[in-house]
This record gives C-alpha cells, sequence and structure tokens, in this order.
C-alpha cells in the first residue's frame, strides 16, 4: 500500500473521472474501478490491476443528493428517503428538554440510557430503575458529512 493523499472525488461524477495508479501506472475511468473499504463518511476506490487506493469519495449530504436526484438510481434514493423519514421521526419523538421527563418522586436518582432494539426499529430507552421514562428513535443524524447524534448522553436534572 502506497502513502500519501489520494484524490477526493464527486460522489455524482466519480464514474466518469479520469484515475491514474501512483502504484502500478493503471490509468482509467471510475467506472472501472472496484470499489474498496466503505467507512462512514466516504468509500474508497481501487485501482483494477494492483488494488491499490486510487481515489477517496465522500458520501453526499441530504441536501447535495436532493439536488442530484435525477443522478441516483433507485437504491440510492430509497436509502435517502429512510434517512428522511428517520431524522423526521427523530425530531418528533427525541427527549427535547429533561422537563418533558414525568415526574420523578425522589430527590436523587439515576437515569440511563440503553438501546431496545426488540421492535421493527431501534429505540433508545431512559430508564429509572426497571420504568421507563422515555423512548425515542436510535437514530443518528445521519447525513453524512454532518455531526452524528451521540448514542449515549446524559440529561441534566435540577435536584429537588
Ligand atoms: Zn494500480
Amino acid at each position: 500500500m502506497a502513502s500519501g493523499v489520494y484524490v477526493a472525488a464527486d460522489y455524482f461524477g466519480w464514474k466518469s473521472l479520469k484515475f491514474a495508479c501512483r502504484n502500478c501506472g493503471w490509468r482509467g475511468n471510475g467506472a472501472d474501478c472496484p470499489l474498496g473499504e466503505v467507512f462512514a463518511q466516504l468509500f474508497e476506490v481501487d485501482c483494477p490491476a494492483c488494488g491499490e487506493h486510487v481515489a477517496a469519495v465522500p458520501f453526499p449530504t441530504l441536501k447535495e443528493s436532493r439536488r442530484n436526484w435525477k443522478k441516483l438510481d433507485a437504491a440510492e434514493r430509497l436509502s435517502i428517503q429512510i434517512i428522511e423519514q428517520r431524522q423526521k421521526e427523530f425530531e418528533a419523538r427525541f427527549l427535547k428538554s429533561p422537563s418533558r421527563l414525568p415526574e420523578i418522586a425522589e430527590s436523587s436518582f439515576l437515569l440511563y440510557s440503553e438501546a431496545d432494539d426488540s421492535g421493527t426499529a431501534e429505540d433508545t430507552l431512559i430508564r429509572l430503575g426497571e420504568k421507563v421514562m422515555w423512548r425515542e428513535p436510535a437514530v443518528y443524524r445521519a447525513s453524512p458529512g454532518s455531526a452524528t447524534w451521540p448514542k449515549f448522553f446524559s440529561v441534566g436534572m435540577a435536584s429537588g
């Protein structure tokens, strides 16, 4: 594996870009290159001759995807729609303020959160002992390129 920086290509146009492999000298179109490793923010494009990385392609944001809607295939469009739907659901259901929690009688207590994947979609539960105080979708703010939503967070409460 050669060291150094490789080209960050445009998600919507990388297949028609010309790439050159610094390792073996291969030259050709992105469309001829196999996909390499896939990360949360980007994926790698590899040289078809030697397997060296020739490019890193960042995933588009939701806005960029919407601006380039016609360039997306059916699977890409569906995944964007699912992400948008999950974000909408998250916005509607996330704990915006500790004041939305049910009244807690104890003057001192410990809330904890845990994942609940027993349903069709994973939720985050906020518990006080065995009692579920809050339930919200356990989704990240899933637009690549933007900040991710921490799965674990603390809820500030004034002591009674
Ligand atoms: Zn190569």
